[in-house]
């Protein structure tokens, strides 16, 4: 589990995704799956809120070990657009 602080925490992870620009598949509210468009890997990570902060979590082994991996940064950044378009809806 990455607990999602700031930005900068996921600077490196961010700049990977851009480059990477990794398929984000949205599940659910939540539950993304990211799929690398070289090798064909796909990876689900969940998001979540729990006592006010967030967490992210990936299946890929970075991300088992507690590490901000590119996929949670191309999750969140797809789970944050989600999020703001709710909030427009109502
Ligand atoms: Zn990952």
């Amino acid at each position: 589990m990455i607990q999602l602080t700031t930005a900068a925490k996921l600077e490196k992870a961010i700049t990977k995704a851009r480059s990477t620009k990794p398929l984000v598949r949205v599940n659910c509210f939540g539950s993304y799956t990211i799929t690398n468009k070289t090798t064909g890997a796909t990876y689900t990570v969940e998001c979540l809120k729990q006592d006010g902060k967030r967490f992210a979590h990936c299946s890929c082994e970075a991300g088992k070990r507690g590490r901000a991996c590119y996929h949670v940064a191309a999750a969140v950044a797809a789970h944050i657009q989600l999020a703001a378009d709710k909030q427009a809806a109502h």
